[in-house]
């Protein structure tokens, strides 16, 4: 029974010790950044210890940790407070002492499950384990490279003041160097540099300065009308079955679905939410305000600083392990997964849960399959079955008929992909120009889009370095395009097949710097990324296709990630992924606590007449 809320910000953060460690992963040196468990040879030659032997290993069948046998990401380490770190966190519930906490994957939702787990379950760290499919952790979240190789994040990712259950998290979380919290440090963060667009738009090489939304009245009452309408009549419709064909060349849906990346084929449900959930973001929208932003990427700002916090306690992560399927009793009222199997290295194993163990499976991927291309060398495709994510979705999903259905969101790749890319620039001749063109610094603006773009391009300048170690004379920054089966204005090619020389053609193009085109592209090293299910968690979907976080009957597993059925919060997020971990940790562990509750802000006044004023291009 849920029943009070969890308390907000707390601070734990000064419980371990207060020494700086050096958190280096053995991956991060390479470009090994999605190297599946089957394809990766490096894998096997980092990993250290393995798996092999633990179908042999009689520990296991008496249900001893699997942290006998694994690398631990702190290998190396050997800082004492590691294990003495959790003094001041409460002691576990008995009933969870003996217990094992296997976590299906180490994206943000099972690192953030697993600090769950430890800080309001008293679970301790040398308790849980987390096995991921790549040699990254991290999941979706990921950020690499060097000054010489290049770098590269498949995403940037914008926060807003109510993603309150990753602030609660983050809470507790010092930053790397233990100065403050990651949620502190994000919002003294945002407050020098406070997100404010000059450049929302470029058209024809120009800047658009906050530009209007445009909408008809007629527009305006469509979004009205869905902000109301239950989703249950919406059911599987797409955005474009809701909207004249007029609004899809406004600045509002140009704005509103570059900036979450939306496509008219969306689910209308999906779309509804985002804009209820974010209503209080549509006065200002044009110039992006509200937004936060990290200081550095977030694998640097936030997974860094969470793996730290979790290897200090114990965790360990079994790195280049798939996990291939689950038995679980289905045939009694109370279901428990009995039995993890998973490869590794191409090797078969097995793991035997108990009752009393819990077992938490990110379900789906949005950058399962993500392939990388270089400076002359498009992106290889790839398909759902070169990772693990979707195959043990569909295993589970014809276990049960309320285990969700993995095709709706995994069959339909060319609605779901597109093509991020990273450049590093080893010059300050584009910056500079880019800065004169948009009238904001490196951080100040936020996305840029270009509407006249075939393949519907944007770029964000973050504010620099923005990789932890990143030299001086070095920038990066971070772009997509939506539209990536379609040829660009430059450049023949579609996005898909085009390498990062050709991408960054296309973009300068756009900024009317065709004329010193050969410059830049001799001191910059732009590295493309196919996503083919980026936007999967966007797809038409009717109640069913997702399922509850625990479902009836279970009682010792839960899905978390973006995957899973929650009301009123929206997909593609760090925060839902962080939500989804909270309750399932809450319900798995009984917990007399609930997350903190989604923003609403529908409920009030002022900030539906701000939105209501905006909508009519009205200054709020
Ligand atoms: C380009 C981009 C831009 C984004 N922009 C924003 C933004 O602006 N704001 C925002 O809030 N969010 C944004 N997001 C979304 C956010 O990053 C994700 O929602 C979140 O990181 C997902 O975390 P997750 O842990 O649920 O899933 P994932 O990060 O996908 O992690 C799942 C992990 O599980 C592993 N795995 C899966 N199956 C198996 C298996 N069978 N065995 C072992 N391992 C397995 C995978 O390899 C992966 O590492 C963006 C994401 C991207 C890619």
């Amino acid at each position: 029974m849920l029943q009070k809320a969890a308390p907000h910000y707390r601070s734990l953060a000064h419980t371990g010790s207060g020494s700086t460690l050096d958190v280096r992963w053995p991956a991060e040196s390479g470009r090994s950044l999605f190297g599946s468990a089957q394809t990766s040879s490096v894998v096997r030659q980092q990993a250290g210890a393995s798996l092999d032997h633990v179908n042999a290993d009689p520990c296991l069948a008496l249900h001893r940790p699997v942290c006998l046998t694994q690398e631990h990401p702190m290998s190396g380490d050997t800082s004492s407070d590691r294990f003495t770190a959790d003094s001041g966190l409460r002691a576990g519930p008995a009933e969870h002492a003996g217990a094992q906490f296997y976590l299906v994957g180490a994206g943000i939702a099972s690192l953030a499950a697993a600090a769950f787990l430890i800080r309001d379950g008293g679970v301790q760290g040398q308790q849980i384990t987390l096995f991921e499919e790549s040699e990254q952790l991290g999941g979706a979240l990921d950020a690499g490279g060097s000054p010489q190789e290049g770098y590269v994040a498949r995403g940037g990712r914008m926060f807003e003041r109510h993603y309150v259950c990753t602030f609660d998290l983050f809470a507790s979380i010092p930053t790397l160097d233990d100065s403050k919290t990651v949620t502190q440090e994000i919002l003294d963060w945002n407050e020098t540099m406070k997100t404010s667009s000059n450049a929302r738009l470029i058209r024809r090489a120009e800047r658009e300065t906050a530009p209007l939304f445009g909408l008809s009245e007629r527009h305006i009452l469509t979004i009205e009308r869905l902000a109301v309408e239950p989703e249950s009549m919406l059911g599987r419709s797409r955005i474009d079955e809701q909207f004249h064909a007029s609004f899809f060349k406004t600045n509002f849906w140009i704005m509103w679905s570059t900036t979450f990346a939306f496509q008219p084929w969306h689910s209308a449900v999906e779309f509804k939410r985002y804009l209820v959930r974010f209503v209080h973001m549509v006065a200002g929208f044009n110039q992006l305000h509200g937004i936060l932003r990290t200081v550095y990427n977030q694998y640097d700002s936030m997974v860094r600083p969470v793996l730290k916090w979790l290897s200090r306690r114990g965790v360990s992560f079994v790195r280049g392990t798939r996990v291939v399927d689950l038995d679980i009793n289905t045939a009694t009222s109370e279901q428990h997964v009995e039995r993890i199997h998973y490869l590794r290295d191409g090797v078969a194993g097995e793991i035997s849960v108990r009752p009393e163990d819990r077992v938490l499976v990110t379900l789906g991927s949005m950058t399962e399959a993500s392939s990388l291309g270089a400076m002359d060398l498009a992106p290889p495709i790839l398909g759902k079955n070169d990772g693990g994510a979707w195959a043990l979705w569909a295993k589970l999903a014809t276990r049960r008929g309320d285990f969700g259905h993995p095709a709706t969101f995994a069959d339909h790749v060319d609605q779901s992909r597109w093509v991020s890319f990273t450049t590093t620039l080893y010059a300050p001749d584009f910056l500079r120009s880019l800065i004169e063109l948009t009238g904001n610094l490196p951080g100040e603006g936020g996305l840029i889009t270009f509407p006249d773009s075939a393949w519907m391009l944007s770029i964000v300048v973050p504010h620099q370095p923005h990789f932890i170690g990143q030299p001086d004379d070095v920038a990066v920054f971070w772009g997509y395009g939506l539209t990536v089966g379609e040829p660009g204005n430059f450049v023949s090619q579609p996005m898909a097949a085009c390498s990062g020389r050709e991408i960054m053609t296309e973009l300068l193009g756009h900024l009317g710097m065709e004329a010193d085109a050969w410059k830049i592209l001799e001191s910059a090293l732009c590295v493309p990324c196919m996503m083919p299910f980026i936007t999967s968690q966007f797809l038409p979907r009717e109640p069913g296709d997702r399922p509850d976080i625990v479902p009836a009957g279970a009682r010792n597993f839960a899905f978390i990630g973006q995957f899973c059925e929650q009301p009123d919060d929206v997909v593609f997020t760090v925060e839902y992924s962080i939500r989804s971990a909270q309750t399932a940790v809450y319900r798995l562990l009984a917990l007399e606590q609930d997350p903190p509750p989604v923003y609403q802000g529908k409920f009030d006044p002022k900030v539906l007449y701000n939105a209501y004023r905006a909508l009519h291009d009205h200054a709020a």
